[in-house]
């Protein structure tokens, strides 16, 4: 009898502990090196064919994103998952750059030219407040392939940027399993075309109607990889300098939760350089930008999802779900 009390006393306890977790608790327990692995291993496959923008293995890569969001219950941004688009550019012997804005797509469609076609892939949770918004994004396309090179010619791009996309693909999940409605819109944004010169993130933001509403953009570009083998915690975290509530928020976190992450605090005055984060900070929205640096395969045919630090990959989502949390719920930063 007396060990039916005891039985009975364990699981009210075990119980009341699962009971007493906050939504933040429930969506950051989702996190994990399994789901990670999934999605970077799938990308970087040779049959993906190194996610070239605008050629098959990018449009697979898409359709593999935006079915995960349909599973995951995160809605579409618009009618659909996807955003497609049209960049333009001199014909090749030329050389120019590929452009999306309406200029300079008139004038070089004045002349013999190129065209593609790709899309965004953009999923989001509604927020209370409907008028205000934040972004999370990565970019998935690669480089793509390059037959004439001697030996392995994929481009897989596991690090760059598979990484990213997997813990975009957590962090909607997480937020979607914290059963809270965020009070902002938080929209899970996948971009196509980077490699070939922010093609992506640059037409969305051109065609943004609600600019001045985005409250901040967190963009991933390469998380998973040691480029200091005695460094394995290293990881650059670039923010908008007037914003230092981004570094502050980082700090009680990493200490909060015990992440293992030993990162390089940068307030950037203007972080229009790099990667997606430019085409938002240049009309002025708030970002944040985890990348863990270069690294010797980096643009490379060997940046292979075998050699990726899993625990960092899964410490940085879990860091950047706790400052998408702040960012889509706090009132003032
Ligand atoms: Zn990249």
């Amino acid at each position: 009898m007396k060990q039916i009390y005891w039985i009975g006393l364990l699981l009210l306890v075990v119980c009341s502990g699962l009971w007493a977790q906050t939504p933040l608790e429930k969506g950051l327990r989702t996190i994990n090196r399994r789901s990670a692995e999934a999605t970077v291993r799938f990308l970087s496959d040779d049959e993906l064919q190194g996610r070239e923008a605008g050629e098959h293995g990018s449009r697979v890569s898409a359709a593999y994103i935006a079915s995960l969001l349909r599973w995951i219950g995160a809605q579409p941004l618009g009618e659909s998952y996807f955003q497609p688009f049209e960049a333009y550019s001199k014909e090749r012997q030329r050389k120019g750059r590929w452009e999306v804005h309406p200029d300079s797509v008139a004038k070089l469609r004045m002349e013999v030219h190129r065209k593609l076609s790709m899309r965004n892939v953009l999923g989001m949770i509604p927020g209370r407040n409907p008028k205000e918004y934040v972004i999370i994004g990565a970019h998935f396309d690669h480089l793509g392939t390059d037959s004439s090179l001697d030996g392995d010619c994929i481009y897989n791009g596991a690090d760059d940027n598979a990484s990213g996309v997997s813990a975009v693909l957590q962090i909607a999940r997480a937020f979607v399993a914290s059963g809270q409605q965020p009070e902002r819109t938080v929209i899970f944004a996948f971009w196509d075309g980077e490699e070939k010169g922010l093609l992506g993130s640059r037409y969305f933001v051109q065609s943004c109607s609600y600019l001045s509403s985005i409250k901040g953009y967190l963009n991933f570009d390469m998380i998973g990889r040691n480029n200091k083998p005695d460094h394995p915690q290293h990881v650059v975290y670039f923010y908008t300098a007037s914003h230092p509530a981004f570094g502050e928020w980082l700090k009680q976190d990493i200490e909060k939760y015990g992440l293992r992450l030993e990162p390089d605090y940068r307030a950037w005055e203007n972080p229009v350089g790099g990667s997606d984060n430019g085409p938002f900070a240049r009309v002025g929205i708030p970002i944040i930008w985890y990348h863990t640096d270069g690294h010797p395969d980096y643009h490379l045919p060997t940046d292979h999802a075998d050699r990726l630090n899993w625990d960092k990959v899964v410490d940085i989502t879990r860091a950047s779900f706790l400052s998408m949390w702040r960012m889509a719920n706090g009132k003032e930063y």
